[in-house]
Formats: C-alpha cells, sequence, structure tokens
C-alpha cells in the first residue's frame, strides 16, 4: 500500500467508509491503512471524504457528552444513559483515566441502559473505544484516522485580538500563534490599533466529519497600521514571501501574549510619548503575567534595585541589553544562558510602582533607547539554492492569503 498516490488513498478511504467495516466510528484504524491514513493529517491538501453519520446499531441510540472540570466518571457514564450496574466496572478501567476535561465522549446505548461502545479522541489523536467482551469490558487504543482541511479566515480588530479571533470562530490555539509568528515585527500589547486586521490559512483536523482540533497555521497576513506583514510556513519556521525570516534576533514584546493580557494593550498612552517620559517603556499587566525574554542572553543581574524592586537585567549579543523591573518573582539566576521567550519572572509591583506594570529599557551600549526606532536584525533567511523550492510553496498560500483579504475588504466597502 505503500505506493500508492493521493488518488489511492482517497479511494481507499472511500471503500473503508463505504464497507460498512467501520460502521459506527468511520475513521477508525482498522488496518495498515492507518498509517498512511495518519500520515496525511500533516498534510497540505485535504482529504475529500463525506462527513460520517454516526450509525447506531439498531434498538440503540448514541450520546455524547462533555466531560466537564469537575465531573466524575460516574457522573458522566450516567449522563450517557448507562445502567447503574454497569458504571462500577466501568470507571475501573484504565482506559477511562486517560479522559480530560474538555473531551467528547460518545457512546452507543441500549434502550434498557447496556453499553455496545464507548468512544473518546484523545489530546495525542488516538482514538480510545471500550466495548463488552462477555461480563467484563475491553478497551483498546488506536490511531484515530483524522484528515485534515485547510481553514481559511478573515478578521479586523474592534478591541483586542482575542475578541476579533472569536467574532470570526477562530480557536484560540490560532490566535497565540498569530502572536508568535509576527511576535518580531508586532507588539501584540501595544501595537494594535482598531481596524487592523489579518487573514490566516490553517489546518483543521476532522475526526468523523467534525473539525477537532486546530493545526499549525500555514500562512498568514496582518496588516497593523497600515503596513502589511506576511507569512508562510515552510520547514521549522516562518517567511515572508521573499523568503526573509520572520523570527527577529528581540522579539517586540517582553510580554507574554495572552487571553488575560491582551485587553490591556489598547489602553495605553502612545507609545513615544509613554518612553520619553522615563527611558523605558510601560506594559500594565495583571500581577503574575509571565514576562520573557525578548532574545537570547547572559543573565546579568537578577534580585532587589531600589526603585526598580524586584528587577532582571539581560545581556544580549553584541552591545544591546534589556531591563525588567516592578517584577512579583523572579525566575532566573544570575549568570544563567537563556534563550528567547524564556520566562525570566512574573508581573508585579515591587519598588516604585503604583500599580502592577512592567517596566521594560532597551538599552544600546547603556544607553536606553526606543525599541521600536530601532531596526531588528533578523535571522537567516532561505538560502539561496532552496528559493525556488520555497517560492513553489509559498505562492499559492500566498494567492489564496490575497483572495480572502481582498474579498473581505470588498464586503467592507
Ligand atoms: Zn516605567
Amino acid at each position: 500500500m505503500g505506493s500508492l498516490g493521493p488518488l489511492g488513498r482517497s479511494a481507499a478511504l472511500a471503500v473503508l467508509a463505504a464497507s460498512g467495516v467501520v460502521a459506527a466510528f468511520a475513521t477508525i484504524a482498522p488496518s495498515p491503512d492507518a498509517e498512511i491514513l495518519l500520515s496525511r493529517t500533516s498534510s497540505v491538501e485535504a482529504l475529500p471524504i463525506p462527513a460520517q453519520a454516526l450509525l447506531p446499531s439498531p434498538a440503540s441510540y448514541i450520546r455524547e457528552e462533555r466531560f466537564q472540570r469537575g465531573d466524575t466518571l460516574a457522573a458522566l457514564l450516567s449522563r450517557l444513559g448507562i445502567t447503574d450496574e454497569q458504571i462500577p466496572k466501568l470507571t475501573q478501567l484504565r482506559a477511562l483515566q486517560l479522559l480530560r476535561p474538555g473531551y467528547y465522549v460518545a457512546a452507543d446505548v441500549s434502550s434498557e441502559g447496556k453499553l455496545y461502545l464507548l468512544s473518546f479522541l484523545t489530546g495525542r489523536d488516538t482514538l480510545v473505544q471500550i466495548g463488552p467482551a462477555g461480563d467484563r469490558f475491553l478497551a483498546s487504543e488506536e490511531r484515530a484516522a483524522l484528515y485534515t482541511q485547510i481553514a481559511m479566515k478573515s478578521s479586523v480588530i474592534q478591541s483586542s485580538l482575542f475578541a476579533a479571533t472569536d467574532a470570526a470562530g477562530i480557536p484560540d490555539s490560532v490566535a497565540m500563534q498569530l502572536a508568535d509568528i509576527f511576535g518580531g515585527d508586532v507588539d501584540f500589547h501595544r501595537d494594535l490599533r482598531k481596524g487592523d486586521q489579518f487573514t490566516v490559512l490553517y489546518e483543521l483536523h476532522h475526526l468523523a466529519g467534525r473539525p477537532v482540533r486546530a493545526g499549525k497555521v500555514l500562512a498568514a497576513e496582518f496588516v497593523s497600521r497600515g503596513k502589511a506583514y506576511r507569512a508562510v510556513h515552510y520547514g521549522n519556521g516562518y517567511y515572508a514571501p521573499d523568503g526573509s525570516n520572520l523570527r527577529k534576533a528581540f522579539l517586540r514584546s517582553p510580554l507574554e501574549f495572552s487571553r488575560v493580557s491582551s485587553g490591556f494593550g489598547l489602553r495605553m498612552h502612545p507609545i513615544a510619548k509613554a518612553w520619553r517620559a522615563h527611558q523605558g517603556i510601560d506594559y500594565a499587566a495583571p500581577t503574575g503575567t509571565r514576562v520573557r525574554s525578548v532574545g537570547d542572553a547572559v543573565v546579568d543581574y537578577a534580585g532587589p534595585r531600589g526603585g526598580y524592586g524586584n528587577v532582571v537585567i539581560l545581556r544580549h549579543h553584541g552591545q544591546y541589553t534589556t531591563v525588567y523591573a516592578h517584577l512579583s518573582r523572579i525566575a532566573v539566576r544570575r549568570g544563567a544562558r537563556i534563550g528567547q521567550n524564556d520566562t525570566i519572572g512574573f508581573v508585579g509591583q515591587t519598588g516604585w510602582a503604583t500599580g502592577p506594570h512592567l517596566h521594560y529599557e532597551f538599552r544600546i551600549a547603556g544607553q536606553a533607547r526606543n525599541p521600536f526606532s530601532v531596526a531588528m536584525p533578523a535571522a537567516l533567511p532561505i538560502a539561496a539554492q532552496e528559493l525556488a523550492a520555497f517560492r513553489a510553496h509559498a505562492a499559492p498560500l500566498v494567492a489564496r492569503l490575497e483572495l480572502l483579504a481582498n474579498s473581505n475588504l470588498a464586503l467592507l466597502e
């Protein structure tokens, strides 16, 4: 089966789906074909498979319930309509310990409450199935035959990135990836303005006709204050369509972007004004928000120092140093080597601070500078000998980005 091309794979899948072998859970991995199917999950192309309805056994019905935070197994099994006699046997199964809050559990149950088949998808993309065997229950865990489609979404910022992604039905994991991908060019705590817009193509993994999980962002465009940044995933990183690397030697923001911290950015004063006031930038953020190193560094100082309160000073390559003050807690020791995006501490209000915030300074040769006026050096671009392959990969993705961005603009006009 290893020599099957994409068409052969689709055909094999269609046969599987039509044969009835996999009636109730059409995408269970029942054979060596499973490996082939699974190998498609990171593919760019979608596997064309019709949505599979769950087909109940005669005189039975299928229920689906979400395992809630604070839920018990017994309560969940009861909600699924399983009879009280069977529940104690089931709760002893080790396979059910894999359940986590948020998982959906499906059960095929007779009208008397007898369990025929219980199944759920785990966070590591395996399908756990539990069914009766004599007077016991047996569990199996197999790789789930997920298939992938590309989701294309576009949205305009009104108040925050998360509000915009929520409005467009974009999962949080994709919002976080956007903040990471463009984190060398855009400070998502301070740069966002109403009217900024973005378009994103990302993997959406499906099981049995239903989207179960978002995958990685394949390409994206972010328009910040009229300037468009584009990214295409290639190899292990993200590159602009011309092959330059989006990863910069320094992140724009020392604060981790999260749903909690994101709401604070738009309330800030204009950067230049705030910066002139005291040679640094203040980020209002809740106490405990993660503070990260903006670049690879050695810890030059970590401890209390006067009005700075608990402060970390990092020495980077060249003449660059960065300062992070008023921390509630410090997470690094003097002399330690750390990488970009590593945690150095947490937001607080130690020292001279009227409320919880991060005071951040960017220095070149000991002089405080406004980081937003400094051109940040980038990581290595696509190698010359790989540029043709990269362009061939990027062109259709960029074309889709443009198509979507333009059609959205047309809608707004
Ligand atoms: Zn300050």
